[in-house]
């Protein structure tokens, strides 16, 4: 799985995680993210990031807390 069925798949990640797609894109969806690690492991990033922008207070920025986290997450990567 790569090039096109990648960038399907990611385009559609935010919707698919906020549970706003039709079922037949949820499926498709679903399958990448089976078959794809690269994916699949996006998908969890960007899960993690949604529970700590819900569990941020309503006046700090959610740009500003999804730019930390990713920072985070990129030296976590780093890190190794
Ligand atoms: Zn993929």
């Amino acid at each position: 799985m790569s090039g096109k069925s990648c960038e399907e798949a990611l385009d559609r990640l935010y919707e698919y995680i906020d549970n706003e797609l039709p079922p037949e894109d949820v499926r498709r969806v679903a399958e990448h993210l089976e078959n794809c690690t690269n994916c699949d492991a996006e998908r969890r990033v960007n899960e993690r990031i949604k529970e700590l922008v819900a569990a941020c207070p309503k006046e700090e920025a959610p740009n500003d807390l999804r730019a930390r986290v990713l920072a985070v997450i990129a030296e976590a990567r780093q890190a190794g």
